[in-house]
């Protein structure tokens, strides 16, 4: 769901991912993408970043299918040529967590070789590093 203001962007998105692992994909977002940290409270995954004049509060809450991530941002000091700013500033967030998201489940399906300890394709019968016998 997503509201958008003249200076103002709300939006909410349901992931399939408990909220310890999206709050850690989170804060590997906002690293990436250089947003500084205002303010944080761990325990209740919250966070408020600023980059330039717009200011992201992000919140995750648990669901019962996972979690939902919620950016509520707001252009500080408004001026003409900031509306939409903030809009562009959560849409950017969003790629850059849902492409966190997307590596972190690659990663997942990989699994290594037993004998010499190479990364594999989760599919494969043979190691292709040393031919070990999966
Ligand atoms: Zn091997």
């Amino acid at each position: 769901m997503k509201v958008r203001g003249q200076n103002s962007c709300f939006e909410s998105r349901d992931y399939d991912l408990p909220p310890d692992l999206a709050w850690n994909l989170l804060k590997n977002t906002i690293r990436i993408l250089d947003f500084p940290v205002m303010s944080e409270v761990s325990e209740k995954y919250s966070l408020i970043i600023q980059k330039e004049t717009t200011q992201i509060s992000i919140l995750i809450q648990e669901t019962a299918s996972g979690c939902k991530i919620i950016a509520d941002a707001m252009a500080k000091g408004i001026r003409l040529f900031d509306w939409g700013q903030s809009t562009k500033a959560v849409d950017k967030f969003y790629d850059e967590l849902e492409r966190q998201i997307t590596l972190h489940k690659i990663a997942g399906q990989k699994k290594y070789c037993p004998q010499c300890g190479q990364s594999i394709n989760i599919n494969a019968n043979f190691c292709e590093y040393c031919g070990n016998r999966i």
